[in-house]
């Protein structure tokens, strides 16, 4: 394995800590991700020491997880979350541990995690490598593993479920046979997770490298039917987990992929996925748009391009039409919105004496048709003469 190069801020923690003489390590996604030789920006710290002890070492320290042992180390602007090491006991609801109580030996702290190859440490700040239950065998091997009995461990925590689905997706890893085996069996209990946590879970899944796989993984386990009914219909899996992947990694990109092949608007599905509302009316708009025959003929491209312009990337993405007439005039030709008439909507308002409203707006629309027409007709006396006209026609009453 390479040297783990650390950030000097993190150094620092790790010194202070042995000074003071405490144990600190590197764990989790940080660890398994050097391991996979990815960068580390995410550093994940665990520490004997207790959280107080922890705000005594350190001049600015925000107790932002403290709960669960968790406080941020403040190093000018960047912060560092550091865990103290933990065992979470008596789960009885799937969900929640009943208590967390603070241990100082990483073994007890590791046996609590879901994964092998998340249950690793390395020990700063001097490096010694602790994975007691096979994590670096089964990185190598590219698996994912509970760490324990999976049944057990799915039923303390059932997102460990979906889980284990995206890691898959994420790393392109295998889901070992018994770990496998215990999430089919236990899929209901799904049922007893808040909404934000399952969705959390599936968003960054469908955004993984590998999202296909990690579709293909809760398809197989009737997961994704389970939790929406709506999904049941869609019928070409394979092909979906095929194409999703090969999409850039956008969540509303994918999303509306994945929803493209619904006859109907899953209102209940994307309701569930509590999204910022921005992100469910963009999915929305995109999926009305696919479901329309796109635009043909200059007029028509120009008009679709002005009206949906901040969605046209993710659009031609999505409908196939990167290489398309509609893609060339949107990278070749300016493009013409109401702002870019070349005629100010005072200038109209003095010329044809009309206030600002309705009117106003009946006018400028039709200019901008014209202008979709015939780019070249976008210079102020031509639309000047054409406002005039166009008044001249409303006041005779065509
Ligand atoms: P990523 O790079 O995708 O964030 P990660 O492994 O860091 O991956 P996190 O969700 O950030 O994943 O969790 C950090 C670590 O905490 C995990 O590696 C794992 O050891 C532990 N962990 C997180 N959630 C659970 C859980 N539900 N059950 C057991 N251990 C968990
Ligand atoms: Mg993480």
């Amino acid at each position: 394995m390479k040297p783990i190069t650390l950030l000097p801020a993190v150094q620092k923690i790790a010194e202070r800590l042995a000074a003071a003489g405490a144990e600190c390590y590197l764990v989790g996604g940080a660890l398994r991700d050097h391991f996979l030789g990815k960068e580390v920006n995410d550093y994940d710290l665990a520490t004997s020491a207790r959280p107080e002890e922890v705000m005594a070492l350190f001049p600015k320290v925000i107790p932002s997880g403290i709960k669960h042992g968790t406080v941020t180390i403040m190093f000018g602007k960047n912060g560092y979350e550091i865990t103290t090491l933990r065992e979470d006991a008596n789960y009885n609801d799937g969900r929640h541990p009943e208590r967390v109580t603070f241990v100082r030996n990483i073994y007890t702290d590791l046996a609590r995690r879901d994964f092998t190859i998340n249950a690793m440490a390395y020990k700063l700040p001097q490096g010694e490598l602790f994975y007691p239950y096979g994590g670096s065998a089964d990185l190598a091997a590219g698996c994912i593993r509970t760490v324990g009995v999976a049944e057990k461990r799915f039923n303390e925590d059932a997102l460990r479920i979906l889980r284990a689905a995206r890691f898959s997706a994420k790393l392109n890893f295998n889901i070992a046979a018994d770990t496998m085996a215990a999430m089919k069996k236990l899929a209901n209990l799904l049922n007893l997770l808040s909404k934000e946590r399952i969705s959390h879970e599936f968003c960054q899944l469908i955004t993984a490298p590998h999202a296909g796989r990690g579709l293909l993984v809760l398809q197989e386990l009737d997961i994704i039917s389970f939790l929406w009914p709506e999904l049941r219909m869609l019928n070409n899996w394979s092909n979906v987990a095929a194409n999703i992947e090969k999409l850039p990694a956008i969540l509303t990109t994918r999303l509306t992929y994945l929803l493209s092949f619904l006859p109907s608007w899953p209102q209940k599905m994307v309701d569930s996925l509590v999204l910022p509302k921005a992100v469910s009316k963009r999915v929305f708009t995109l999926w009305q748009l696919l479901k329309e025959k796109p635009p043909q003929g200059a007029t028509y491209e120009r008009a679709f391009i002005a009206t949906y312009y901040p969605f046209l990337e993710e659009y031609m993405e999505l409908a196939g039409l990167k290489e398309s007439q509609l893609a060339k005039r949107y990278l070749e030709e300016p493009v013409y919105r109401d702002k870019d008439l070349a005629i100010k909507s005072s200038e109209l308002m003095e010329l044809c004496q009309i206030k600002a409203g309705p009117l106003l707006g009946q006018l400028r629309h039709f200019l901008l048709q014209k202008v979709w027409e015939n780019p070249l007709v976008n210079k102020r006396e031509v639309l000047l003469n054409m406002a005039q006209k166009w008044q001249e026609e409303i006041a005779n009453g065509h």
